[in-house]
């Protein structure tokens, strides 16, 4: 493409551009042209980027349109990574809005979505478990691995993402690609191999979607000198106020019963005769096996009872208290023994299986020793903690901050990044200096876009009156809260979003609420009563039905037209700092002479607060209302900071 790089992304988001005129119901927006625009000249530039726009504004072709842009101009020189939150976004993405730019863009270029390596059919794997005919001793077990070996046959992408139906993760397991589990060139499969297909493709995309969780999966694997992506010289993060939480929890550890089960398991399931031990095993490491299998269960009973009798919520922080474990010691003696009767072992596939499975041991191992162990010299000092699980508890480690770790490894990697969200700034901080702090970006350019809605005109804000302070009345303040909750939403007829801030508050207002609610024929969902898919469908196909619930509804959800008219935000959404790595985190700002309320909780309510609000308008058409029932937001000095985060122009600003 010759024409000047500026002028097109215009020309191609303008009233006469390819996708106005493909599109009917597309409305030529200035902020979606801007967005672009500050994308382009970044990439040009090769600065960092933060870019908040609000809702409405059509963020995806902001982005995509000058990374194609870029890409065609820049070709061979790696692929634009684009990263968004979740698979479900990704597959947006790959079948609704790149297929429409292939469609309408006046030139060739590529695109390819990479899925993690388990994804993917190994078909090594599937042809040893359809050998060991008895592999499965259910029946339903062996139809799903023969439907596998069928669909193996037309399949194009080989990923599990492609199947007609969802195999039991046994199943799965049984014939995924596997890191540590391939024959590469050696293996006889390899030219008509998927997963190998789809790296070969990813290093030839132009652009590549991913989403976070591989992302910085990818991240910890170069920082450990290895690498799944391939280079590439831009990465353009969407919903990028999730990245300090992906980050965390990629860069962190998290060891529970089921985690060593499940490695056990892999090797052996009991009473069966055909499992890889049974077949391969020495009788050393069948005895082994099962110590190892006892020694899990007491070693997390005994953790889950001290945790039950401390009686700490949210997990209790290890801090530098070095936990005495049996695991790790059996479970190194499996691993060397698999490893051994591996070598021993004349065929290929069953001596790779027996190679993995003691490797993924060895990993364990590692990953046990690091949360159970003080060790405050190692390279990256985990923050530690036992938390509770609908099963008992699980080992966790994270680091305390992830900033160091990203500025030497993402940001001063050499690709330029690209972070774009509605939510980025935690109120008046257009240079996002919360959000720079707290992924160590010191230097990126950033460019702040409103909403094209005009809030002032599509929402009602409801403050309160009256209300009982949560934090000292709280049972008055439940009471009251259920009371009005359902006032509201009897004179809305439902069609309500409720958002709460833990799941006893939940718990309490869904009984308070479920019944009077069923009298005036409004059903009530509750967050956590179903697949949170199934409840959001069940919303719209109902959309007089209420919706209930706490953490992931206040983001990322989105609701259009009568199914939700009223959302009321229950409490402000401040972080319980009974959590142990924030407690953890909230001590090491004190020690650095730091408010940790001004610096961390407020800011991060504020941005909770913002995203809870836009579930409200997601579309020009959307109306409604939403309730505040938590008085603080006007008794308290910082309750400005949350109504004035408000798109509002006029009056709600500055009440
Ligand atoms: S090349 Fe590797 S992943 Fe592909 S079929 Fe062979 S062993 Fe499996």
């Amino acid at each position: 493409m010759t024409q000047d790089a500026d002028a097109s992304v215009r020309a191609l988001l303008g009233p006469d551009g390819p996708i106005a005129r493909r599109l009917p119901e597309f409305e030529p927006r200035p902020q979606q042209v801007e967005l672009a625009h500050a994308i382009e000249r970044a990439l040009q530039q090769r600065r960092h980027l933060i870019a908040e726009a609000g809702t409405g504004t059509g963020k995806s072709f902001a982005y995509l349109l000058p990374a194609v842009v870029h890409a065609d101009q820049h070709q061979g020189e790696g692929p634009i990574v684009v990263s968004t939150r979740t698979i479900a976004l990704q597959e947006q993405l790959e079948q609704k809005d790149l297929p429409f730019l292939h469609a309408v863009l006046p030139f060739e270029w590529s695109s390819v979505t990479a899925l993690g390596r388990n994804n993917y059919l190994c078909l090594r794997r599937m042809h040893l478990a359809e050998r060991e005919q008895h592999l499965f001793e259910d029946p339903g077990r062996h139809d799903q691995l023969r439907r596998i070996v069928d669909w193996s046959l037309v399949t194009r992408e080989g990923t599990r993402q492609d199947l007609d139906f969802q195999p039991d993760t046994e199943v799965w397991e049984e014939v995924q690609a596997e890191h540590g589990n391939c024959l590469q060139r050696a293996c006889k499969h390899y030219d008509h191999c998927h997963w190998q297909r789809a790296k070969r493709r990813m290093q030839t995309a132009q652009v590549l979607v991913v989403n976070h969780a591989l992302y910085f999966a990818d991240l910890a694997l170069r920082i450990a000198g290895a690498s799944y992506l391939p280079p590439h010289r831009v990465v353009i993060f969407d919903e990028a106020h999730h990245l300090e939480r992906t980050a965390t929890e990629s860069l962190g550890l998290r060891v529970g019963p089921g985690t060593v089960g499940w490695h056990l398991r892999r090797l052996h399931a009991r009473r069966s005769e055909r499992s890889l031990l049974s077949r391969h095993g020495t009788p050393v490491a069948r005895l082994l096996w099962e110590e190892a299998r006892q020694h899990n269960d007491a070693f997390f009973a005994t953790i889950a009872e001290e945790l039950r009798a401390g009686g700490a919520r949210d997990g209790a922080a290890l801090k530098d208290r070095t936990l005495e474990e049996p695991l790790t010691p059996v479970l190194r003696a499996l691993s060397t023994e698999l490893a051994s009767a591996a070598v021993r072992v004349e065929q290929v596939d069953a001596r790779m299986e027996l190679q993995a499975r003691a490797n993924g041991l060895d990993a364990l191992c590692a990953a046990l020793r690091s949360l159970c162990i003080h060790n405050p010299e190692a390279a990256t000092p985990l923050v530690r903690w036992v938390e509770p699980t609908r099963h008992g508890a699980a080992l966790c480690g994270a680091p305390l901050d992830v900033s160091e770790t990203l500025r030497r490894h993402l940001w001063s990697g050499g690709a330029t990044a690209i972070l774009t969200s509605a939510t980025l700034a935690t109120g008046a901080d257009d240079d996002f200096t919360w959000l720079r702090r707290r992924l160590g970006l010191d230097d990126a350019d950033t460019v702040r876009l409103g909403s094209p809605f005009d809030y002032d005109r599509m929402v009602e804000l409801v403050l309160e009156d009256a209300m009982p302070d949560p934090s000292q009345q709280a049972a008055a303040f439940r009471h009251e809260v259920a009371e009005r909750t359902l006032r509201h939403l009897l004179a809305n007829g439902g069609r309500g979003l409720v958002l709460c801030t833990s799941w006893e508050f939940v718990r309490g207002l869904a009984v308070a609420l479920r019944a009077p609610l069923a009298d005036a024929g409004i059903e009530l969902l509750v967050q956590g009563d179903g697949p949170l898919a199934r409840l959001l469908e069940r919303k719209r196909e109902q959309p007089t039905s209420v919706l209930l619930g706490t953490d992931s509804l206040w983001e990322g959800i989105d609701l259009r037209g009568p199914a939700l008219t009223l959302l009321v935000v229950t409490r402000l959404p401040f972080q319980s700092p009974g959590h142990p790595l924030t407690q953890a985190r909230l001590e090491a700002m004190r020690a650095r002479g730091q408010d940790p309320f001004a610096e961390h909780s407020l800011p991060e309510a504020v941005l909770r607060f913002r995203q809870g609000f836009g579930r409200l308008v997601r579309s020009s058409q959307d109306r409604g209302k939403v309730v505040v029932m938590d008085p603080r937001v006007r008794t308290k000095a910082y309750g400005r900071r949350f109504l004035g985060a408000l798109p509002f122009r006029g009056e709600h600003r500055d009440p």
